[in-house]
């Protein structure tokens, strides 16, 4: 099983994500363990009190250090050892498919959630094992980003996802884009899915989607294809995308 703590200001709006979907599902089969902290737990305030003026002046307000300090303290005693505690920042690493898969492989997983102009350093120096942001811009708190990258990986953990197959071919699982995917009706207000789809040649219908998800990636995202482990096929699948054939 899979364990994960989320800290915030806000567990209700961590918790009302995790009630649907493929992640509650998988919640209520008891495969994830997900608990959800209320950083004002941790204060010893009346007023429970979370943020501060900055040191050095400047807007806004930061988030205190003790409390985050005591949830990991509260978290270890009552969880156990996190494998690893993820900082939402929007200066972290970039938060991509091979950090989901890395962080599915470990036990035990917490995520802290900043609000305001963000956190106290000292929790990113002292108490994260790292610092993640999921994009270049700036959300107002770092529920979204943690329940973001909670859900992608969980759809890694082994039975998850119902097919662990559909989710290896998935865009980024194989190093490429998926190809595209079309259902039912064939033809729907005059546009047509492709023929081969309908053929019922399975080898075919696996060349073509295999070609698309190599031109989709070579035109969309052609970084990826350096990396992506190619076939003597993929080669020739590229070779003809590239002489427009
Ligand atoms: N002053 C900070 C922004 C703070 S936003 C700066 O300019 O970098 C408040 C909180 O939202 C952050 O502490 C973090 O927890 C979260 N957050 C905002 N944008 C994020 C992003 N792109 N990825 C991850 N977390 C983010």
């Amino acid at each position: 099983m899979s364990k994960f703590d989320i800290v915030s200001i806000f567990p209700g709006m961590v918790k009302a994500p995790l009630a649907e979907g493929v992640v509650g599902r998988a919640i209520g089969r008891g495969l994830l363990d997900v608990s959800v902290h209320d950083l004002r737990e941790f204060t010893t305030d009346r007023h429970r009190v979370v943020d501060d003026m900055p040191f050095g002046g400047g807007p806004g307000m930061v988030m205190k250090p003790e409390p985050f300090f005591a949830a990991v303290d509260h978290i270890r005693r009552e969880r156990g050892m996190p494998d690893a505690i993820v900082l939402t920042s929007p200066d972290g690493d970039r938060f991509a498919h091979r950090d989901a898969v890395r962080l599915s492989g470990l036990g035990h997983v917490v995520l802290l959630c900043g609000r305001y102009e963000g956190v106290d350093e000292r929790v990113r120096e002292h108490l994260a094992t790292e610092a993640m942001s999921i994009g270049d811009y700036v959300l107002s708190g770092g529920e979204l980003a943690a329940l973001v990258m909670l859900d992608a990986i969980a759809r890694l953990v082994p039975g998850v996802v119902g097919d662990d197959e559909s989710v290896k071919l998935d865009s980024f699982a194989g190093g490429l884009l998926d190809y595209p995917q079309y259902t039912r009706p064939a033809v729907f207000q005059g546009l047509e899915v492709p023929a081969v789809l309908l053929s019922g040649h399975h080898a075919e219908i696996a060349r073509w989607r295999r070609r698309e998800a190599l031109a989709r990636t070579r035109a969309r995202r052609p970084e990826m294809l350096e990396s992506a482990a190619l076939g003597a096929d993929d080669r020739e699948l590229l070779r003809e995308i590239e002489g427009g054939g």
